[in-house]
């Protein structure tokens, strides 16, 4: 147990550059209990991973891509003007544009979570070299002997237990030591190298956390803390102070990037405190993400988030007019297809789910497939309906199910909108409508004014 160890996660904008990698670097030295950093790839660089992973779908021309990648990764270099390291970086460069030319061949799942991975084994011996110039004892442990997962490239599932014991065995000198790792990457047990979702440096974090039973997690990103809303859809949001452990997890869950959505589970587990705040600007403080308090709460609503790329799947039948177990038929086909599933909503003939179109794999595969469909429709008669292309919206806070009014307001606040499917009461932490993406960003605006600023303006004249 390492009760006063904190571990940072410094995020891809947070790492793009040389000035920002010395903010990461000032963090590191004026936090001493700082013994475990987690870094992302350079902004931008798995944005063009991904294009080489694909480059047999795509037609990329990888040489250009691999152009891009340096163009970011070389000045760093330049400025860190270390040689070893350089020969280092770009062997490993060298090494991902051979697996390139396998890549635009060939798709093959392995193939590319191993090009995935070299945006962040690249950032963690930049940011090494960083530490130890400026002093600190920083040494670069690699991930995969850290986290261990199963198979499922792409969104791969961590295996906690066995985690917990590569990351006791591994960070044993946490006194000595300021020990620097790549997030997002992870190893099965036959040692590929698997990644663990879009984002997942946040959950890597947060499963090293977990392990370690450290005092706090840090994520250190490009906004100051949890917005009220994404601000780049509304830049006049304010950010929240404190947000409890659910609620935190639930806007995580329904898309507020700014963490990967299984990141709070590990946190919750083992009753972690995380931080989120700036490294462009760490003394603006941040939002803490705190376990629940023992007090009743209070009805409120905190946050809303966007998920976008969802599909709606409606599936018809007369067949289920009076029997048993056909929703339990059409869920087992969708788990045996590693579909999962957000909201439902079920009348006696239909029922309708949404799921993330491009959910599971970080290359963009969609999860409908052909053999998805064989197999629902080969339950009966049954009418299939996709809608692509829309966007989940969650209204966030406490005891929602048990306050008044809410979906009324809602409701009279979004009537020029078709909400296509609404979900509310099964949990006291949020409110779901699933709306088409073209109108979520005004869906967004009309809750936050309704809710965000009406409410604080009626609240100012009833004071
Ligand atoms: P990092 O590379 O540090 O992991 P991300 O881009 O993944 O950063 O996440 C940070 C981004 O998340 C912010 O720039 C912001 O636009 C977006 N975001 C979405 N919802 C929220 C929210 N509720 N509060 C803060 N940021 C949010
Ligand atoms: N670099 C990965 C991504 O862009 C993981 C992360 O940044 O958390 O998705
Ligand atoms: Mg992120």
């Amino acid at each position: 147990m390492h009760q006063s160890v904190i571990v940072a996660k410094f995020g891809g904008t947070s790492v793009a550059n040389i000035s920002a990698i010395e903010n990461c670097v000032n963090i590191v030295r004026s936090t001493p209990e700082i013994r475990v950093v987690v870094v992302s790839a350079q902004s931008g660089v798995t944005n063009l991973l991904v294009q080489l992973a694909k480059a047999a779908k795509l037609q990329v021309n990888s040489d250009e891509v691999l152009l891009k990648i340096r163009s970011i990764i070389d000045p760093i270099l330049i400025q860190l003007d270390d040689e070893s390291l350089e020969k280092e970086v770009h062997a490993m460069l060298f090494e991902l544009s051979q697996l390139c030319q396998i890549s635009s061949r060939m798709h093959n799942l392995h193939i590319c979570d191993e090009i995935l991975s070299f945006g962040e084994r690249i950032s963690a011996r930049l940011m090494v070299k960083s530490l130890i110039s400026a002093g600190v004892n920083a040494r670069y442990i690699c991930s995969k002997s850290l986290i261990q997962s199963n198979s499922h490239f792409g969104q791969a599932e961590p295996d906690i237990v066995r985690t917990k014991e590569n990351v006791l065995n591994t960070l044993n000198d946490l006194h000595n030591t300021i020990y620097v790792t790549e997030g997002f990457i992870a190893a099965d047990v036959e040692g590929n190298t698997t990644t663990l979702g879009r984002g997942g440096s946040d959950y890597s974090a947060a499963l090293i956390s977990e392990a370690l039973e450290a005092k706090a997690l840090q994520i250190w990103t490009d906004v100051a803390g949890v917005y009220q809303v994404d601000p780049r859809v509304i830049p006049s949001a304010k950010v929240i102070e404190t947000l409890r452990f659910n609620e935190a997890a639930e806007l995580a869950t329904f898309g507020a990037k700014v963490l990967h959505p299984a990141t709070l589970w590990p946190a919750i587990r083992q009753n972690i405190r995380v931080f989120v705040g700036s490294t462009l600007n760490p003394e603006a403080g941040g939002t803490w993400i705190v376990p629940k308090e023992n007090q009743e709460e209070v009805h409120s609503i905190h946050a809303v988030a966007e998920r976008k790329n969802q599909t709606l799947l409606t599936i018809k039948s007369f067949d289920m007019f009076q029997t048993r177990g056909f929703l339990a038929n059409i869920f087992a086909i969708l788990a045996k297809h590693k579909v999962s599933v957000d909201l439902v909503t079920t009348s006696e003939v239909s029922v309708a789910l949404t799921i993330d179109h491009i959910g599971s794999q970080s290359i963009g595969q969609s999860v409908i497939t052909n053999d998805l469909l064989t197999e629902l429709r080969a339950l009966g008669q049954v009418e299939i309906n996709i809608e692509e292309n829309m966007s989940l919206i969650a209204v966030v806070g406490n005891r929602l199910h048990v306050t008044s009014g809410i979906s009324g307001q809602l409701f009279s606040s979004l009537k020029e909108y078709n909400i296509r499917l609404f979900s509310h009461g099964a949990s006291g932490h949020n409110i779901c409508l699933l709306v088409n993406k073209g109108d979520a960003v005004e869906v967004i605006q009309k809750i936050y004014q309704q809710f965000f600023i009406q409410a604080a303006e009626h609240e100012k004249v009833v004071i």
